[in-house]
């Protein structure tokens, strides 16, 4: 089984990111960047798949600029054996990821493709279902495991107040959840080994697709700011605020 994975190049989760002071977008100079945490679970999930003998190889794709290079690094160090990269420096919407990664499954004819649920930049959650429509594919959102049969796959998805089995006929797109695993550390021998697996470069116009933005950002701000809480000296004086100031109770 081959195995295609979407890795995403996006501010780390730890930073905070900030607008531009002229709001035209999020300020990104100099801000730590990562792979997308939901990628990294996707590439887990690949790897172990990998580990188990289903897997006979993972692929790495990440769209981006240059430096997204970094990312597909960093999923070669957890285990991927080879890695793709899409150079653009437009800033890309999921239809066009989604077109492009189209072009590379007819390219590459994998059994499965696993992306993260959303990114958490945009939080679009958007792609794999564009991938699934492009493709033709079968596919399993929000996954929190997947088990691998004779020419399907058997996925638990989490969706609101519960848990749904479904089985899907490869070749597949899954997307994963928080639960799906829980990603390992590269060790620095892997680290060291996967500097010489190989990166294939290609750009979208060579895929032939247009990923010319549909949208257009307005403005970029951060919510408001909460007001500071108060303390209440006892409950009477609670239900006093509740019913007199904040009038949510009667
Ligand atoms: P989104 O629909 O933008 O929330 O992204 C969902 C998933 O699609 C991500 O977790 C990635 O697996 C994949 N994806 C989106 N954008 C990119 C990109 N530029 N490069 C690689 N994968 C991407």
């Amino acid at each position: 089984m081959k195995i295609l994975v979407a890795v995403k190049r996006v501010a780390d989760y730890n930073v905070k990111v900030r607008p531009k002071s002229d709001h035209s977008g999020p300020d990104l100079a100099n801000v730590k960047m990562a792979i997308n945490p939901f990628c990294e679970i996707a590439v887990e999930e690949a790897v172990r798949l990998k580990e188990q003998g289903i897997a006979t190889e993972v692929v790495a794709v990440s769209l981006g600029p240059q430096a997204a290079q970094e990312q597909i690094r960093t999923a070669l160090a957890l285990g991927a054996d080879r890695g793709i990269l899409v150079q653009t420096d437009v800033a890309l919407e999921p239809l066009g990821v989604a077109k492009c990664l189209k072009a590379l499954c007819d390219k590459e004819n994998p059994d499965l493709v696993l992306l993260g649920k959303q990114a958490i930049d945009g939080d679009n959650n958007q792609t794999g279902q564009m991938l699934a429509a492009l493709t033709g594919y079968a596919q399993a959102t929000f996954a929190s495991q997947i088990t691998v049969g004779e020419g399907q796959l058997e996925v638990i998805r989490e969706v609101d107040g519960g848990l749904q089995t479904i089985a899907i006929k490869l070749p597949a797109i899954v997307t994963s959840d928080l639960r799906l695993n829980e990603p390992r550390y590269a060790s620095l021998p892997n680290i060291m080994k996967a500097k010489k697996k190989p990166i294939d470069s290609t750009t979208p116009e060579e895929l032939g697709v247009d990923v010319a933005p549909r949208t257009q950002l307005l403005k970029a701000e951060l919510p408001p700011e909460r007001k500071a809480g108060i303390k209440v000296e006892d409950v009477a004086q609670l239900v006093d605020k509740l019913k007199n100031e904040a009038k949510v109770i009667s």
